[in-house]
Formats: C-alpha cells, structure tokens, sequence
C-alpha cells in the first residue's frame, strides 16, 4: 500500500465501443468509481464511426449482441440475420440507456497520455482538453480496428472534390445519384461499399490492388415469429458459440478432407455457399486452413463460382485472388457484389498493373492516366490491433514507452496484460481470443476475466498487478508459434500485421498479432490462470511467481 493521495478513480475504461460499454456496466455493478473516455462525440465506436453504405454485421445479429441480461436478449428484436449499421448503433444506445451507463460516459474526451506513476501506483491521464485525471487502473477498449489508413501517395489534399475515408463516412447524408465516384480498396468494407452503391451513382471506378476472396453473405428479414423462436434457443445459441473456434454457431465439418470424395467436398460447398454467414469459411473442412492442396482445391471452387456471376471473363480473372488461396485472409461476405461489375456504370482498374501515382485536383492519377471524379472514397483499410495503442503516449514502470516496446509487434500476457505496465488491462487486446473470434463473444470474456481480476484485487486490499516477464514471453512465444501452423502466415493482411501505408508494417515481417488457438481453448487458458490464483501475476510487493505454462 502507498501512502500517497487516492487517485480521483478507482478505473478508467478508454473507448466506448461494444467493450467499453459492457466493462462499465460491470465495473458500476461493482460500485467502483469508474469511467468511461471516448474520443468521439458519442458513443458506439465502430459502429459509431463506420456510416459507409452497406456497413452491416458479417455475424449473426443475434450472436453479435450481449449475452449478460435476459431481460435484454427478451426485448430486443434484431430485423436482419445480418443487421446494418443504424440499427447495431440504436441497440448499442438502447444497451446504455437501458442500464443507465451514459452517464458514467464521458464524449469528446481524447486521451493523449497515459504515464504509470510508480510512488503511487496510479495512471495519470492526459487529455487533448488539457484535463489530467487519475485512476488506480487503466482498461483499455480502444479497438482492433479504429485508426484508418490513407495510401502513402502525394496529393491527398489537393482534390477539390469530396473525399473520405470509409471509417469517415459523414453523418450526414452523401448524395451520390450522378456522381462520379471511386472505391480504392476490395477489402472487405469496400466489398460492402461497391455493392451497395453501384446502383445509385452515376459512375463507380473501382481501384484494386489485390483481389479479395469472397462469398455471398445471405442475408435475410427476421420476423417477429423467428425471433421469437431465437429468443427461445439463446442458451443453445451462445453455448455453440462458445464451443467453435470462432465463436460462431457455425462448427467445422469434422470430417478429414481426404477421407470423403471429391463429390462429397463439393456437395458440402455448395450447401455452403448458399447458407448465411461464415459458414462457408468456418463450417468447412479444418484442412482448408492448414493444407496447401486442400485449400487450392476450395480456392479453385470459389473461383469457379466467381467465373460463373461476373460476365465479362477479363474483369472476372481479375477478381480472382492469384497470391493467397480463400480463407487464409479475413474473408468478406458480400451482396451482390460480383454482379456490380455486370453493370455498364462499374469499371474495376488493376493497380497491379497500372499502379496509383498520385491524387490530382480533379481525380487520381495512375501510370497509365487519369481519372477524374466527383467523388473519392479510401477503403484502404486500418492500422490494426496496435495502431490505437500506439496513437496514445502510454508509458509504464520506469517510463518505458509501449509503443516502443511494440516497435516490432505486441508481446502480452494472454493478450490482457503487459509486463511492466501494471495496472492495465486489455479485455480484447493484441494476442488475446477476440481478435480472431467473433468480437462481442471474445470481448464478454475478455471483460468477465478482467473484472474477476479487478475483484480479487479488491477483495485483497492490492493496489498493483503486473505480468511477470516469463509469463508474458511464454504466452507471445505460444502465440507465435501457432503461426507456424497456419498458412495465413503467409498472407499479406492485417493479421499479420501487413499495412503499405503504414512504414514499417509493409510486406514480409509477420507480426504475431492474432491468437490462433480458437476460443474454447483461449477461455480455458484464462481460466485456468485465475484458478490458480492469477498465476503469471505478481500483486503488491510479491517477488517473481512461477509463470504459468502458455497452454
Ligand atoms: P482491409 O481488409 O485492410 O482492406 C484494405 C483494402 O485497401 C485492400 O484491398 C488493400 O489492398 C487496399 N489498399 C490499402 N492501401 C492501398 C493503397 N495504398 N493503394 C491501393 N489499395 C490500397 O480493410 P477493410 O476492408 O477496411 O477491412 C478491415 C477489417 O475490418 C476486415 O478484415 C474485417 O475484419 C473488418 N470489417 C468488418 C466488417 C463486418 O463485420 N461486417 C465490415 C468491414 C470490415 P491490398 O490487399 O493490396 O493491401
């Protein structure tokens, strides 16, 4: 215990996305002196933020929600298996509103330091207003997914058009009928932006430079019988959930891909191609993630598939991945989005062969010539899972910036913890089992643990946790290692930290941000360390504990 004065909170959350808004609830329950900062002007994070047309869920509406209240789970009606942006941002406000969490919310509160004060055992923030605060813990839900990234070419602000980033999309309406307008990206927001405004624009040029895999995300009305009837299987629904490696309803296919025929294959795929959601990616043969052959043979049927909805069989091998075989990505669900490029008003450039030079007054630029346009929209994608933890200063015992700590990738403790940064906590963080799962099952774990954490801290009068080193590499040693396993290693994408507009993310330093080994293994992982009286943490004064072991 020090014997210096009591900081102003007993815990900051930052971020008031799907995980600052559940850990605040918990965190009130507990009758702590908590709040919530949130850069923005309200709450909801990413589906605050992403107001491009066509945002929508790619889970299941109904697996997406919280689980934790019944009451909640009985009132709300998703209307969409796959519900879009307005609606996930109305619930996540009916969800504060309802639990009264707003006002333990505080907007337009940007945290730009974090520095750990060791005499007191205290974080003491630093907000762009000039406010300082401080608080015993520091949470951090700052998101995977929530710094944009604009390419790395001149001219960006010379355009006299309208231009934005997707994650940017204004709040007010965007009128589009007319307009001349470019998609550069294909990932798997611009997949939802293409689909969704080729008809309503006058011109859509997209600009790709790597081609995604993508299947159809099926979705469909949901009636107030149907919800009825999901209501009455919450508990089946979110006992699968919390069974699959992804936290999905959907279960791979157990079989071995080679012990069925190739008739058999194809009759799973097409059963799958035509069912909602990632079934076709996580209800598939386990193989297909692992196996060079297996996931070839799959990648050929998707791409058959491709060839048979895009009528133009240029433009069709042109969407057709030829780098990275499906599912090896994070792979997008679309809408109609192959037939866009069926209509006369949609043209795709290949930046792969006439690469984008630079952003102009009137448009963009290639090698080959110029475009002009009305309008620009960046789908290019994010600084993922360590970009929001390196736009704030935070520094911890003995000063040590995090950024720097992170130059070459994150390393934690089960993704929650960092060794020498006591007192913080990341319920989704790097390396933990949100960022490969659907996230608000992984994020209500990740906040469950972390509040069992923060109580038995309380319950023993503590005032400072910290990873040990060993534990800490132990777990980013079994983290990296499941790489070896997965042939997404080899991708070029956010999950192993490849971004071009980001220097020293680019192609070919694999930065292990993802952890691979499924929920159901993740969750009896931390569990376990709590079990054991949070081995791999030392409290107070404790000398070094014995690690736990990583799995
Ligand atoms: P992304 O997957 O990183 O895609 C970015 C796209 O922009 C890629 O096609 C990339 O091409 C292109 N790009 C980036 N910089 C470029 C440059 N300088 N010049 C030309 N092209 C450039 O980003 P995202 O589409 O925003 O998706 C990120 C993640 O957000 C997804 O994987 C998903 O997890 C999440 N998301 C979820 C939903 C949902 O739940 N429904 C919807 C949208 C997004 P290269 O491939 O060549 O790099």
């Amino acid at each position: 215990m020090t014997g210096s004065p009591a900081p102003q909170y007993d815990a900051v959350v930052i971020g008031a996305g799907v995980c600052g808004i559940y850990q605040i609830k918990r965190l009130v329950d507990l009758g702590m002196r908590a709040t919530v900062l949130e850069a923005a002007a309200d709450l909801g994070g990413t589906w605050y933020n992403n107001r491009y047309p066509g945002a929508r869920f790619d889970s299941e509406s109904y697996t997406y929600g919280f689980s934790f209240s019944r009451e909640l789970l009985d009132e709300w009606h998703w209307k969409e298996r796959f519900s879009g942006q307005p609606e996930n941002l109305r619930y996540l406000n009916y969800v504060a509103d309802k639990f009264d969490l707003r006002r333990h919310m505080q907007f337009n509160a940007k945290v730009e330091s974090a520095v750990f004060d060791e005499a007191a055992d205290l974080w003491q923030l630093c907000l762009a207003d000039g406010r300082k605060l401080t608080s015993r813990f520091l949470i951090l839900g700052i998101g995977l997914l929530s710094i944009p990234t604009l390419p790395r070419v001149e001219g960006i602000e010379t355009f006299k058009g309208r231009s934005f980033h997707t994650f940017h999309w204004p709040h007010e309406p965007v009128e589009l009928a007319g307009k001349r307008v470019a998609v550069i990206g294909t990932g798997a927001t611009a997949i939802q932006v293409i689909a969704e405004i080729a008809d309503k624009v006058g011109d859509l040029t997209v600009f790709q430079r790597r081609p995604n895999w993508s299947a159809p995300l099926n979705n469909s009305p949901i009636s107030e019988a149907e919800m009825v009837e999901i209501r009455s299987r919450y508990d089946e629904i979110f006992a699968a959930c919390s069974r699959t490696p992804g936290g999905f309803e959907h279960e791979p296919d157990r079989r071995g891909f080679y012990e069925v025929t190739r008739e058999e294959r194809v009759a799973l795929w097409d059963q799958l191609y035509e069912q909602p959601g990632f079934g076709i990616w996580l209800a598939n043969f386990r193989e297909i993630f692992t196996d060079e052959a297996a996931n070839a043979e799959f990648s050929a049927y998707i791409a058959d598939r491709i060839r048979r909805r895009v009528k133009d069989p240029k433009v069709a091998e042109k969407l057709i991945p030829k780098d990275h075989g499906f599912g090896v990505q994070r792979v997008p669900l679309e809408t109609q989005y192959f037939e866009a490029y069926n209509r006369p008003n949609v043209h795709l450039v290949d930046l792969s062969e006439t690469p984008l030079v630079r952003v102009t007054e009137t448009g963009l630029q290639t090698t080959e010539r110029e475009f002009a346009f009305d309008i620009i929209v960046y789908a290019t994608g994010f600084d993922a899972i360590t970009g929001a933890y390196d736009h704030i200063d935070i520094r911890g015992a003995g000063g040590e910036r995090l950024a720097e700590k992170w130059r070459d990738g994150p390393s934690t403790f089960l993704g929650v913890m960092i060794h020498g940064f006591p007192n913080l906590f990341m319920p989704a963080g790097p390396q933990s089992g949100s960022a490969s799962t659907n996230y608000p099952r992984g994020i209500e774990t990740g906040v469950n643990w972390c509040t069992d954490l923060l109580q038995h801290i309380r319950a023993h009068g503590y005032v400072r946790a910290e990873a040990t080193a060993e534990a800490e590499a132990r777990w980013t040693d079994h983290v990296t290692k499941m790489y070896a396993m997965m042939l997404m290693r080899k991708a070029k994408s956010w999950f192993t930290g490849y971004n071009s507009n980001v220097p020293g993310h680019e192609a070919g330093r694999v930065r292990y941000f993802v952890y691979n080994g499924g929920a159901p293994k993740y969750v009896a992982r931390i569990n376990d360390v709590a079990a054991k009286g949070y081995e791999g943490i030392v409290f107070d004064g404790e000398s070094e504990r014995p690690a736990a072991a990583a799995d």
